[in-house]
């Protein structure tokens, strides 16, 4: 007989575990199927570990220049690389045993191995799964099963939410060895410090290890195929950040193309197509392949149950739903943007539909905010100047520079602006975007205010508090409309 369930959820990332906890909230008796790791790429691979990675990085970088704050140190500070991938895995433990702790508080069933949907009979809603050992070899290092966890089985529920996130894009004849050619699970880890890198892709993946890793002392270049670093990002952000990680030493060729890898004994050597027709041969110790990542939809049975997939990922509405009743995706599985946060928001949305709550938002991806933590940080969230203009708004635009506030003169960080863009007509903030010191931290201010419709006269009307870096939100917009204080 299968175990039944309201609701199975498989993958236990942040979309999952987070859609779990809010399933047994509203009463539902809720299973995770997780084959890996609990908290899935965000808490193991992925948002956390880096973040301590960076922070290592960041905190070298202070130290490494004293004199900035009038302060001496007594001999060389470097980094060891094995004490800070070591941190950063201690980090990412602590998460993952976070969860588990989460799961049995919240009184939801672990299911350890790989899920499966089964073949619904003609007629019947699909609603079981099989789990099976999995087949996958798990990244080391693994944490440990948590204990109490179900096993190998049939199980079945009125409600199955696919949440099985995504890996790394392969691009053909650029496979990842894991030695050589890495993808983020290898930078993540590495055994030693390479002297030279190529960072292929330019994303927020690929700009975040090759901050780190240029701070930590390597010749970083960095190959994107498109015109701009970071290619979601406002042009005139991408620009600032380019010149500032140029200053730092890194090498960014931009409108380049990866057309080769010859690998060597301990090196490989990059062919690279540049904007202007010419081959540049790179070597460097290490390449990190970071040209995005694709969903897992393979293997889960989802054909067989008839759920729409297109270019690798589910096919879902702003709840989350499938074409096939009682079947969800949400999370990377569903899609971009493919942010933990998108994932987490999306989880809760759909299960509160399930449960039948009034008054539920369908998610709006106009309104997740981006944020890539590389030196200098830079965040944003609704339209470019580019993408508003070419929807035929008529906009205002504000910015403000780091170099006329305050506190970030105190800081020591006077590098970076924000940006505001409004619509003309209404006074409505349809974008905001930053690059500087903490941006990843302001960025949610006008989130809300996005959210809730606010209009620049209300934010005009809003008291930030002083001295900090938020009053740079405020004045961005007092200069949207030629009245800014301190410039
Ligand atoms: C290096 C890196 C840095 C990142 N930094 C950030 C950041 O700073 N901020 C941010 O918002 N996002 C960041 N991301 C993206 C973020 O990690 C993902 O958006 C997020 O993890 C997606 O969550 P998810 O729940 O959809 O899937 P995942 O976190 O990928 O979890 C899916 C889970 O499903 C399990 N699974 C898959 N198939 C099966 C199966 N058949 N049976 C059982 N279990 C299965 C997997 O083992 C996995 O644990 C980063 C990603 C990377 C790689």
């Amino acid at each position: 007989m299968a175990d039944t369930y309201d609701v199975i959820i498989i993958g236990s990332g942040p979309g999952g575990y987070v859609t779990a906890v809010r399933a047994a909230q509203l009463g539902l008796k809720t299973a995770i199927v997780e084959r890996e790791h609990l908290g899935g790429i965000c808490l193991n691979w992925g948002c956390i570990p880096t973040k301590a990675l960076l922070r290592s990085a960041e905190v070298l970088h202070y130290a490494q220049h004293p004199q900035n704050y009038g302060l001496k140190i007594d001999g060389a500070v470097s980094a060891d690389i094995g004490a800070v991938v070591n941190r950063s895995r201690q980090v990412s433990a602590r998460l993952n045993g976070g969860v588990g702790f989460l799961m049995k508080k919240n009184k939801v069933d672990v299911v350890w191995g790989e899920a499966k949907l089964s073949k619904a009979p003609k007629g019947a809603t699909p609603g079981e799964i099989v789990v099976c050992k999995t087949a996958k070899k798990p990244m080391e290092p693994q944490h440990p099963t948590p204990k109490g966890t179900l096993g190998e089985g049939t199980y079945k529920a009125k409600h199955i939410i696919v949440a099985t996130g995504a890996r790394p894009r392969v691009l053909p004849g650029i496979e990842p060895d894991g030695k050589l050619i890495w993808t983020y699970f290898e930078a993540m880890i590495p055994k030693e410090m390479p002297k030279s890198l190529i960072v292929m892709g330019s994303g927020a993946i690929g700009i975040e290890f090759a901050s780190f890793y240029r701070t930590l002392g390597a010749e970083v270049t960095v190959v994107e195929l498109l015109p701009q670093i970071m290619p979601v990002e406002d042009a005139e952000v991408s620009k600032f950040a380019r010149k500032q990680l140029e200053k730092q030493g890194m090498r960014i060729l931009t409108e380049a193309k990866v057309a080769k890898v010859e690998k060597g004994a301990s090196s490989v050597t990059a062919h690279v197509e540049l904007k202007d027709g010419k081959v540049e041969k790179i070597t460097a110790d290490r390449l990190i392949s970071a040209v995005g990542v694709q969903g897992n939809v393979e293997n889960l049975g989802l054909e067989a149950v008839g759920v729409k997939v297109e270019r690798g990922t589910v096919q879902v509405d702003g709840y989350g739903r499938t074409n096939v009743e009682g079947i969800y995706a949400i999370g990377d599985v569903a899609g971009a943007p493919m942010l933990a946060h998108k994932a987490e928001h999306e989880g809760v949305i759909c299960v509160e539909k399930i449960a039948g709550l009034p008054n539920v938002h369908a998610l709006d991806k106009g309104k997740i905010p981006g944020c890539t933590y590389c030196t200098p940080q830079v965040a944003s969230v609704g339209l470019t100047e580019e993408k508003a203009k070419a929807a035929g708004r008529d906009i205002r635009v504000g910015r403000f520079q780091f170099a006329a506030n305050g506190k970030a003169i105190a800081l020591g960080e006077d590098q970076g602006f924000i940006k505001t863009i409004f619509d003309k007509k209404t006074g409505e903030l349809l974008g905001a975007h930053m690059v500087g010191a903490e941006v990843t931290e302001l960025i949610q201010g006008f989130v809300v205010a996005m959210n809730l419709e606010t209009t620049e006269e209300e934010l005009m009307h809003t008291v930030f508090p002083h001295p900090t870096l938020s009053e740079m939100m405020k004045e961005s917009v007092l200069d949207a409309y030629g009245r800014a204080l301190n410039a």
